[in-house]
């Protein structure tokens, strides 16, 4: 985790980067915060929750 960031995980709005796909799952990593999460490839059930969680 990157220590010279001034965002912070709570606050951060995430931005997930991606590696290309190519498995049953992709290891994203934040590109402000250096948070970590696995996405689901098999079926968006990943990215509707995190819309969901968004909306909270
Ligand atoms: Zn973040």
């Amino acid at each position: 985790m990157p220590s010279n960031r001034s965002v912070s995980r709570k606050d951060c709005s995430h931005h997930w980067v991606l590696p290309r796909p190519g498995g049953p799952t992709s290891h994203g990593v934040c590109k402000y915060c250096g948070a970590e999460r696995e996405f689901s490839n098999t079926t968006a059930s990943g990215w509707v929750a995190r819309a969901a969680a968004r909306k909270k």
